[in-house]
């Protein structure tokens, strides 16, 4: 039996009352306490109690995690924001200072504010991104946070206020309408933050209208969480947790493939009895849990770390689906690491296990053309290169078509890389700009 816990957040407020803490010295302290007044610091007692080990910081994975530290910011943000805290500034001020480091974090990156959102009736549809053709996603305003931050989230704006929720949409009709009208789409992915925070009703809202026959066309519902991994009582002691789990059954029952798309950053968030308890019950209403994560310096860039955790998934019956390449944005210099070290990671742990964890694919970026996948290294007519391959594109004719950038040890992301051979430019590149453009224009007008 799993005894129930009660949910207890931290915050930046709260730093100095989370006892585990005081190992730290009170320099150290300061240190998070700096960086957690410019990126978004969020934890809970589950996290901090059951995850990290406190033996091990500040190296533990865990800790990494969700615990910010002195080498996110560089030296001249991180002393701007020491001194004024240290002379006791205004919390005007305090803001004003993390707001302009802020924007020098590339808040936004991967231009997703104009050319994923669609329009509709001449309007754009708040809250719906819909990038590939098949695929929408849909962000609920009630799901912009998450039940703990992570240090290198590539959505950590938003958590600051920085873009007003602007992704978001409330239950309403809209996006229905939408969705409705596009008879192309299979797949809702509802995301966020984590639509997981959200109470079951709010929940219900969402989900329960996609089930009428008006949206026989959507196959696939997709709930993109880290509940799992970081609060995974909702599915076993929560109030609520029955009622999650029946709502699950109901989408089953309605002829949906119901897919859990699991965010876990390390094995260690398998580990816990309350985690596999968590997976177990996910997986009795019939949904099935898919898995992705980022490689992350600090947190998981050792290729056992991935077999590992990739063998655990497997064995509680997930599947592993996506490593993604860390963003460009935000604390990126502690937690990016170069595509031709990331692609050594993938290949190190994928030669270690089996066909079934091999349903993993990657590393891929995000990238504005689309998902774009390194799928080796390799030498042609003597140039060495790294082969690429679209596993999603803006335009689908874009995908399996395998392409080549000059190899280089320190690029890490697709905008860094040159093509090869010689070419002037990747052979996407002028249709992806007609595409922009005409959305560009489309949004103009709208
Ligand atoms: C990753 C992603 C999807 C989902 O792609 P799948 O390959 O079908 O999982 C949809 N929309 C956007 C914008 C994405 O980045
Ligand atoms: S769970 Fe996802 S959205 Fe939430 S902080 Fe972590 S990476 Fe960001």
């Amino acid at each position: 039996m799993i005894k129930p816990m009660k949910m207890k957040f931290y915050g930046l407020r709260h730093i100095d009352q989370i006892p585990q803490l005081h190992q730290l010295t009170e320099e150290e302290r300061f240190d998070i306490k700096v960086v957690s007044n410019v990126l978004p610091f969020r934890t809970n007692n589950y996290v901090v109690e059951q995850l990290i080990n406190w033996e091990n910081i500040p190296d533990d994975p865990m800790f990494q995690l969700t615990f910010m530290q002195k080498g996110m910011l560089d030296k001249k943000h991180f002393n701007k924001m020491a001194d004024a805290l240290k002379r006791n500034a205004s919390n005007d001020e305090i803001k004003k200072i993390a707001n302009e480091i802020r924007f020098d974090l590339n808040p936004h990156p991967a231009g997703q504010m104009t050319a994923n959102v669609p329009i509709f009736e001449d309007e754009p549809v708040q809250g719906v991104q819909h990038k590939y053709k098949e695929t929408c996603l849909v962000f609920p305003s009630a799901g912009q946070t998450c039940h703990a931050y992570c240090t290198f989230c590539f959505r950590w704006a938003q958590f600051v206020g920085m873009n007003d929720l602007k992704f978001a949409t409330d239950e309403s009709k809209r996006f229905q309408d939408y969705l409705r009208n596009h008879k192309e789409i299979t797949d809702v992915l509802f995301t966020g933050g984590d639509p997981m925070v959200m109470t079951l009703q709010k929940l219900e809202a969402y989900i329960e209208p996609l089930l009428r026959p008006e949206f026989d066309h959507i196959r696939n519902i997709r709930i993109g969480t880290k509940s799992v991994a970081y609060w995974p009582y909702k599915y076993v002691t929560d109030d609520e947790s029955d009622g999650v789990l029946r709502l699950f059954e109901k989408v089953i029952k309605a002829g949906k493939h119901l897919a859990i798309m699991g965010h876990y950053n390390h094995w260690v968030e398998l580990s816990t009895p309350v985690a596999k308890e968590a997976v177990k019950r996910i997986r009795n209403t019939g949904a099935e849990i898919r898995t992705q994560s980022p490689l992350i310096k600090h947190v998981n860039d050792d290729p056992d770390v991935w077999a590992k955790m990739w063998k655990a998934q497997v064995k509680l019956g997930l599947v592993p689906y996506y490593m993604f390449v860390e963003r460009d944005t935000g604390a990126s210099s502690y937690f990016a690491m170069p595509l031709s070290r990331a692609f050594d990671i993938y290949r190190k742990a994928y030669i270690q296990v089996s066909g079934l964890q091999r349903t993993v694919r990657g590393p891929s970026m995000s990238a504005t053309p689309g998902k774009v996948a390194v799928e080796g290294i390799a030498t042609i007519n003597g140039e060495k290169v790294f082969v690429l391959n679209f596993l999603q594109g803006r335009n689908p004719e874009w995908v399996k078509r395998p392409f080549f950038a000059k190899y280089d040890e320190k690029s890490n992301w697709l905008d860094q890389l040159t093509p090869a051979f010689g070419n002037d430019s990747f052979f996407y590149e002028d249709e992806l700009n007609e595409i922009l453009e005409k959305k560009a224009e489309e949004f103009e007008a709208a």
